[in-house]
């Protein structure tokens, strides 16, 4: 099909919308998976064969066979709503996710009636003209018809990581195609750009034959979701050991019937068995990851998100993301030689149809129309010969430029690297060598511009017979310097100021002149001590000395990607928890080295994003606080949803062991158990997750990732609000008992019910009493709470449900037992964390 769809290009204009929209129609969209849609039903399917559910199952054909089958029937409701939570949880989930990807779906410049668009790589069809530039993903299998100093790194198609030069050779044969100026889908530009006609998109790709291979490969478990797994394997042992020790000793002290012994046990295997663990962090992570999506960082692996709140250094960039990324020329110099200076900007620029997508050159670009240059002709009399695109190693950019009788060369760059080029310098009477002592004043010049906090360029030009072997790097003719204006971000300061609250050191790793640096720094708040190192003072540095300085420094200028591969290391040999921000191709082995990645979705490649485990939506160093802020709140919940879940299960047991210890009945009917679990599932997996962050969060130190996650301070957070709760559902039931037998096991579940949902108000916070976190904050627990409170009055006050979940009427001395005892067992916390003196 390629060659036809080919065939009908204007590689000047690319294909119209209309066209387009036909094409993809018929060829549908360029992706390799057909998008898979969970069902409803499918989800059920999946639940229903949940080992838990099985359980359940078993339970109430049970209770068919043997008991009542209203029971029965309880338990099929009960089954029924379990698996509709996990539904919709599962949906909610997979919304989310889904939202996610979305977010963080490849785009892929096209020409498209006559104009560049960004479009998203899903809707390149064949025939369309893509814009490929460094750093880029190619969306579809092309074909090259204009190509500067352009290379590929194949290796996602043929292991080779060597990259290879394409060009844009004249199309002799379509079928000989996909030789020299092939290029194909899933790889990446590493070096120049280039315009390229699709072949072919989607299945139909060279990458699509080998993806029919890999396809299913799932997200590796994260450190957490595999503790949890762990822990959750060991408690199954301990709640089949009590759900079987319970019913035995049941039988044997309190002579209890068999039959219902062995459904006490099975109904506490049930509520015991702590399945929901690993639910409760997928849930929390996804949410968690749902939420950041909303403050524009788009989360790329699920274990950043458990790492972001135990950040201890944020390595960030300078440029767009402490900075607003949006400059402007704001001084010439020599200012007799502006114009040409900007002439040389405009064309030693990568511009196409008059912008440029770097904002610096689009702000030479803007100086020169300002000054009165038409750049659209300037451009026109000029056409690109050859072009050595800038590169954050080199810190030049230089374009060989045709003219009617010989070719120009021009070249910007960083002002050492461009005087290091040149041999003779602009003057008003000509052409004078560059001596010593000019190249120190030229380079004074620079730094004055810089520490003003502005960016400098340099510009140098030569000119050259066509056809001769033109020497590009040296014997340049020095123009003149540029200073470009790039403002503070107005958030970054409060942002740099939030992170130190909050534990958490900030160091600025640049590739701009020191000067520049410091002055940025110091108008963010950054410059603590005045300490500064360059790219050059790294390079002569040992480990140590580089561990040591890494230790001590703030902001590092004139750095190189390799520079900061090796800050980034050092930083973490130190035993820190390292976010770094990148965004060229070279970023990422930084990016990769790093505890958590953040690239930039704004000017980052798709190098950097695939490299980063998160991409920040608008380069902006705040929301990196933001996703730390984020991350510190999601782990908090997830402890105080784990603690919750467990101090239920320990809860549960202890107060059905200590009455068959002491010869009395077991104090919950199997179908009451039943009804108890469905409660604190609910709790459990959803309402933590909705909790919002408690005040002060910020102000605490990072949590040390070495700490195991059951720790001395979970456990005893536990057991202490689980002895409490067992201790008032056993005084409300043992002291109904004496009294009033038949009472006993209704007052014991309404002490339960009321009880379990003042101890979850009671873990929402961790440090301040609630009344400080705001009774009202958690919504969705409120609600689930006057659930809880509405079946309790159903379950006592209405007769003809009294039957089927086995409760009586209570006498109001009974009621005042139950809720007293239930309030008095779990808010003494409240009233001991208000007057104990706050903890750091
Ligand atoms: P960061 O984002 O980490 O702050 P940076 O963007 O400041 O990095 P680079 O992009 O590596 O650092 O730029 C370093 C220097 O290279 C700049 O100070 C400038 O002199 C020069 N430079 C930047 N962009 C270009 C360009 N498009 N063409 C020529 N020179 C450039």
């Amino acid at each position: 099909m390629g060659s036809e769809a080919v065939r009908p290009l204007d590689s000047a204009g690319g294909l119209s919308t209309q066209e387009a929209r036909r094409r993809l129609a018929q060829t549908g969209p360029n992706r390799l998976r057909p998008g898979r849609r969970e069902s409803i039903l499918r989800i059920f399917l999946e639940e229903i064969r949940e080992p838990m559910i099985l359980l359940l199952l078993a339970t109430g054909i049970l209770y068919s066979v043997w008991g009542e089958l209203t029971d029965a029937g309880t338990i099929f409701a009960v089954i029924l709503t379990l698996v509709a939570v996990e539904v919709v949880n599962g949906q909610r989930a997979g919304h989310a996710i889904a939202a996610l990807a979305k977010l963080s779906e490849p785009t892929a410049t096209v020409l498209r009636d006559g104009r560049t668009v960004a479009i998203p790589a899903e809707e390149v069809v064949p025939g369309d003209v893509v814009v490929l530039v460094a750093g880029q993903r190619i969306p579809a299998d092309a074909r090259l018809i204009e190509a500067h100093g352009f290379a590929v790194d194949e290796s996602t198609l043929t292991g080779e990581s060597v990259p290879v030069e394409r060009s844009a050779l004249p199309e002799s044969s379509p079928d000989d195609a996909g030789r020299r100026n092939g290029v194909f889908a899933g790889t990446m530009v590493t070096r120049g750009h280039g315009l390229a006609v699709v072949v072919s998109t989607g299945e139909r790709t060279e990458l699509g034959r080998i993806a029919q291979l890999t396809r299913g490969v799932k997200p590796p478990r994260t450190p957490l979701q595999l503790a949890m797994r762990e822990l959750s394997r060991y408690l199954v042992f301990v709640a089949l050991g009590s759900s079987v020790l319970v019913p035995l000793l049941g039988f044997a002290i309190a002579g209890e019937p068999l039959k219902e012994m062995v459904l006490v046990g099975l109904s506490l295997a049930f509520a015991t068995i702590p399945e929901e663990m690993p639910i409760i962090i997928t849930m929390v992570l996804g949410l968690g990851a749902f939420r950041l999506s909303k403050r524009r960082a788009i989360v790329r692996r699920l274990r950043a998100v458990e790492t972001l709140g135990a950040i201890t250094l944020i390595a960030t960039d300078k440029t767009g993301t402490l900075t607003e990324n949006e400059m402007r020329v704001v001084g010439l110099s020599p200012s007799d030689f502006g114009r040409r200076i900007l002439e040389i900007g405009v064309l030693a620029s990568d511009i196409v149809a008059g912008r440029s997508r770097d904002p610096l050159e689009e702000a030479l670009v803007q100086a020169a129309t300002g000054a009165g240059i038409d750049v659209g002709a300037l451009i026109a009399a000029n056409p690109v010969r050859d072009e050595f695109p800038f590169d954050d190693e080199r810190k030049l950019m230089t374009v060989v430029r045709e003219r009617e009788h010989d070719l120009r060369i021009v070249t910007k760059g960083a002002p050492e690297t461009v005087l290091a080029r040149c041999s003779s310098r602009r003057s008003v009477r000509g052409e004078r060598p560059l001596d010593a002592e000019r190249r120190s004043a030229v380079l004074q010049e620079a730094a004055r511009m810089a520490a003003e906090g502005h960016r400098v360029l340099a510009f140098a030009e030569k000119v050259a017979e066509t056809g001769s072997a033109v020497d590009l790097g040296s014997e340049l003719v020095f123009t003149g310097l540029a200073a470009l204006a790039d403002p503070p971000r107005a958030g970054a300061a409060a942002a740099i100021a939030a992170c130190r609250r909050a534990g958490i050191r900030p160091i600025m790793i640049t590739g701009d002149h020191p000067e520049t640096a410091m002055a940025i720094a110091s108008q963010v708040g950054l410059d603590d001590g005045g300490r500064m190192l360059t790219g050059r003072d790294l390079d002569v540095m040992s480990g140590d000395d580089l561990r040591a300085a890494v230790a001590g420094v703030t902001v590092f200028a004139r750095t190189t990607p390799a520079d900061k591969l090796r800050i980034v290391e050092a930083a973490r040999s130190l035993g820190n928890v390292v976010a770094v921000t990148g965004d060229g191709v070279n970023d990422a082995p930084a990016l990769a080295a790093a505890d958590i990645g953040i690239a930039m979705g704004e000017t980052g490649t798709d190098v950097a994003r695939e490299a980063a485990d998160i991409v920040l939506a608008d380069d902006d160093f705040t929301a990196i606080v933001h996703a730390v802020e984020e991350g510190r709140v999601l782990f908090a919940n997830l402890r105080k949803g784990v603690r919750y879940y467990l101090a239920c299960k320990v809860a549960l047991v202890s107060a059905v062991l200590v009455p068959v210890l002491i010869g009395v009945p077991v104090p919950f009917a199997p179908v009451q158990i039943i009804l108890m679990e469905l409660f604190m599932d609910l709790a459990a997996s959803a309402t933590f997750a909705a909790e919002p962050p408690e005040p002060g969060l910020m102000r605490l130190p990072p949590r040390d990732p070495r700490l195991p996650f059951m720790d001395r301070e979970m456990l005893a957070g536990i057991l202490v609000p689980a002895a409490g709760l067992s201790a008032a559902v056993l005084t409300s039931y043992l002291a109904t008992w004496y009294s009033d037998p038949s009472s006993a096991r209704t007052a014991a579940f309404v002490a339960w019910l009321l009880g379990h949902f003042f101890m979850a108000l009671n873990l929402r916070a961790e440090r301040e009493p609630l009344h400080r976190v705001g009774i009202v904050a958690n919504r969705l627990m409120l609600a689930w709470g006057a659930a809880a409170v509405a079946f309790v009055a159903v379950a006592v006050l209405v007769p003809s449900v009294h039957h089927a979940l086995r409760t009586v009427s209570l006498s109001p001395s009974q009621w005042a037992l139950a809720v007293g005892t239930a309030f008095a067992g779990t808010f003494w916390m409240e009233v001991w964390r208000s007057i104990r003196p706050a903890r750091s």
